[in-house]
């Protein structure tokens, strides 16, 4: 089995009311919603799992800014550096969908692959070009597009894809968003890690039956998504881990103060 480590990078959190992530929660409440962005230490060079919300004001959604919370040691140059690692060190980045909690410093891994959900791509360059404000990313698309970053779309009809040994790509399709995609990941002592991303946003949202966020694209693919990645993870036996679970994330081990290996 590969040789690998896992690092959970924490990038900040987002406020906001629970129907974001649950529809029919009651309207006044709040919750706290933790975003971060995962780093594979692997023999064939090191993968980045999302990127966190970017550090400038101006790049974020405004949505993201109004809410958002970040240290100066959530930044993702800042967390690498921790670790060892600059940014043109890391050999490929997934991103899980192109929302700006996820995407925001692209731009920084030049020297990276960059592999996205083809519908998701096209979709969020459609918007851009549009001028459209729902796109979430639009500031940061001319940067892509102007740094011009290696892009490599997963085709929506490519289930799979081996990325490393012990690192496969998972296409979700649509549902949160356009196309997602998210990683199972088999280390040697703690086995398979299913990372759902926002294809499962938290573990309410699991049922059964499935319950839907309030912040969708495609609800008939949110519910197929979230029964086919409960399933794979059982037939697996791979731990499940939720994009922004609030009491799944405080109980992970972070870094710098630990890793999954
Ligand atoms: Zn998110």
């Amino acid at each position: 089995m590969a040789k690998m480590k896992l690092h959970i990078l924490e990038n900040g959190y987002l406020l906001g009311p629970k129907t974001n992530s649950l529809a029919d929660a009651d309207p006044a409440e709040m919750q706290t919603a933790p975003i971060w962005s995962v780093l594979i230490e692997h023999a064939d060079g090191p993968l980045l799992l999302d990127a966190g919300c970017h550090t400038d004001e101006k790049r974020q959604h405004p949505m993201i800014f109004k809410d958002f919370s970040m240290r100066p040691e959530d930044h993702i140059q800042n967390r690498l550096a921790a670790l060892g690692f600059e940014p043109k060190d890391i050999r490929r980045v997934v991103v899980s969908h192109l929302h700006a909690d996820h995407s925001g410093h692209l731009e920084l891994f030049k020297e990276a692959e960059f592999f996205v959900h083809e519908d998701e791509f096209t979709q969020r360059v459609k918007l851009y070009a549009l001028n459209d404000p729902s796109a979430g990313s639009n500031g940061d698309m001319a940067f892509w597009i102007s740094q011009g970053l290696r892009w490599t779309p997963i085709p929506r009809e490519e289930p799979e894809r081996e990325l490393l040994p012990g690192v496969r790509l998972l296409n979700f399709g649509p549902g949160h968003s356009f196309g997602m995609l998210g990683l199972l990941v088999e280390l040697p002592k703690t086995g398979k890690i299913l990372l759902a991303g926002d294809a499962v946003y938290n573990r309410e949202n699991v049922g059964p039956p499935v319950r839907l966020p309030g912040n969708v694209f495609d609800r008939e693919g949110f519910v197929r998504s979230v029964e086919s990645i409960v399933r794979r993870a059982k037939d697996e036996g791979a731990l499940l881990w939720y994009g922004h679970d609030e009491a799944q994330f405080a109980a992970l081990l972070k870094s710098p103060a630990g890793y999954y290996e």
